[in-house]
């Protein structure tokens, strides 16, 4: 089988959500291809008490810098890009901080149904804008790659406020792609399936077992939970050069669970 290496040197790619997990995995992924990375989150620490993502990528011989970033808060979206500007500006966007809220569609309080949405659905959107108005001030256009997932498509039981803010991540995909096309930039995102993170508490062991199991809603065609390796490349096709024709897409990274 052969390899594509995208490349990516002299480029800025920002990642939000990016101390653990596939956002970890996907900023270590762009500065190993030559990118300068900022790694945007509201935690420098890793969950899993590991050495900081920029520090890693500055470790392996890249440039990435740490900036505290609540993708909640607009302004700090629009701080986050000036501070690319120190590195010639955003070339690549990437929008994947996320969280997950359970629990059933008779029980959620307002407090939580508004917390999920303002990390996964409004974080993704100002990320969106932020973003395509940056590159649009310096006549830049660039690729913009959000986190969607299964749920964007697939329902499942007690998660109805998750499944929304990812149904809403498909569709501010697919709209702000048609709009921003006449500009040049592309938006595109990456749909996971069950990745062994720490997203939940315990996940990693959780998703791993179920996936291996079959005890899931369906069982994953190819027998396994994906790690955040599997999924990272995804992003760094979307955002190169090899899918210049490609945008409003959503890539399913899922083992085929989305095929089933
Ligand atoms: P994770 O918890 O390991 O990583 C999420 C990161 O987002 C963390 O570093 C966290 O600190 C950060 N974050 C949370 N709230 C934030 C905020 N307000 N501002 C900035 N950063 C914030 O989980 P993960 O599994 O790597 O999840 C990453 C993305 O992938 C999420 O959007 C999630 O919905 C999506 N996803 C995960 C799975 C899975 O099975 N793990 C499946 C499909 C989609």
């Amino acid at each position: 089988m052969g390899r594509l290496q995208p490349t990516f040197d002299g480029e800025t790619v920002i990642v939000t959500g990016s101390a653990s997990g596939i956002g970890r995995a996907v900023a270590r992924r762009f500065g190993d291809a030559g990118a300068s990375v900022l790694v945007a989150d509201i935690d420098e620490e890793p969950k899993d008490g590991d050495v900081p993502t920029a520090e890693t990528i500055r470790d392996d011989g890249g440039t990435a810098e740490f900036v505290r970033t609540d993708v909640t808060d607009r302004s700090a979206l629009t701080d986050l890009l000036e501070a690319a500007r120190e590195y010639g500006g955003v070339d690549v966007m990437v929008n994947n901080a996320g969280l997950f809220v359970g629990g059933s569609v008779l029980d959620l309080t307002p407090e939580e149904f508004e917390r999920i949405h303002a990390v996964n659905a409004k974080g993704i959107y100002f990320g969106v804008q932020a973003a395509a108005n940056d590159m649009l001030d310096r006549d830049d256009p660039g690729v913009i790659v959000n986190t969607a997932s299964i749920s964007s498509n697939l329902a499942q039981f007690d998660q109805v406020q998750y499944d929304s803010t990812k149904g809403a991540v498909r569709m501010i995909t697919r709209g702000s792609a048609l709009e921003l096309a006449e500009h040049g930039i592309r938006v595109n995102a990456v749909a996971p399936g069950q990745i062994a993170t720490e997203f939940i508490e315990g996940w990693t062991e959780e998703a791993t077992e179920k996936a291996a199991s079959d005890d899931l809603v369906k069982p994953v065609p190819l027998g396994r939970a994906g790690t955040p390796q599997d999924v990272a490349s995804a992003y760094l096709y979307l955002a190169s050069e090899n899918a210049d024709y490609v945008t409003g897409e959503l890539l399913h990274v899922d083992g085929g669970w989305q095929a089933f």
